[in-house]
């Protein structure tokens, strides 16, 4: 599903190197965690693979399902399959949350060159998909995520995920910040939506989401490489002994 080979990506301004050759396959179906110390480049990888500017790929490649991620425009990239969920979810006043998920499932269909959702099959389609993911249809009307709870905006980013059938998804620090409550939420929204063909990137510091989520991998990250992959434990492992060990066996 997503194959990075070697990626080397300096920042566009300073020209500092941040991936220092990330190498990562993640099969189909699969759900990947990466965990590492701050600063090591574990947002700088989403972002470049989301097609964020301000960086400069100087060597590698990214694909997913085959095609070359690194030559497509960030919307051709969402048309794609790729989804990103961020650390903060961006407020839009005036935008209500039916209206945007419409715009942008329409969006990406049209860029597929599929036809577009009519209003009527789109509403039976969020209307399903938020009674499955148990969303109270009242914030599907309200602008998005202003004045959500943190615990709202989480519910409202898996549903822009169910909406959009992505493929491959990436929850960057997603749990950060968040009550036990707000953190089981969003496990069970990643674990309602876990299928053969959608695979996830989970980027977190706290082996508890983990618990619910249940990786098939885990990969630590540290100076812009990934040191060490391993199972479930490897997170355990992190969470009661730290990154130093690792570190130092890496050195
Ligand atoms: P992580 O997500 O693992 O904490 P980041 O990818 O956010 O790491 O950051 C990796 C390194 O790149 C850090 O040293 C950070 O300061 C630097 N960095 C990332 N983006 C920028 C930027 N836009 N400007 C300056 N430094 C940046
Ligand atoms: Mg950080
Ligand atoms: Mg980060």
């Amino acid at each position: 599903m997503l194959e990075i080979k070697n990626l080397h990506v300096e920042l566009e301004e300073e020209g500092k190197q941040i991936l220092k050759g990330v190498d990562l396959t993640v099969e189909s179906g699969q759900v990947h965690a990466i965990m590492g110390p701050n600063g090591s480049g574990k947002s700088t990888l989403s972002y470049v693979l989301s097609g964020r500017d301000g960086y400069t790929v100087t060597d590698g490649e990214a694909t997913l399902a085959g095609e070359d991620l690194l030559e497509m425009e960030p919307e051709e990239r969402a048309a794609a399959g790729l989804f990103l969920a961020f650390q903060y979810p961006v407020e839009i006043p005036g935008v209500g949350n039916m209206t945007f998920l419409r715009t942008a499932v329409n969006a990406q269909r049209k860029l597929r060159g599929e036809e577009e959702l009519s209003s009527g099959d789109f509403l039976r389609l969020i209307r399903a998909k938020a009674k499955t993911l148990k969303i109270d249809a009242d914030m599907l009307k309200r602008p998005v995520n202003v004045g959500f709870s943190g615990g709202e905006k989480k519910r409202n980013e898996i549903l822009q995920m169910a909406m959009l059938e992505p493929k491959m998804c990436i929850l960057d620090e997603t749990d950060s910040g968040l009550d036990v409550d707000a953190m089981k939420l969003v496990s069970e929204g990643v674990n309602a939506l876990r299928s053969e063909g959608r695979s996830f990137l989970v980027i977190t510091h706290y082996q508890r989401l983990l618990d619910h989520i249940k990786p098939d991998v885990v990969h630590i990250m540290a100076d812009g490489r990934i040191i060490k992959t391993g199972g479930p434990d490897l997170a355990l492992e992190v969470e009661t002994q730290g990154y130093a060990h690792l570190l130092n066996e890496e050195a």
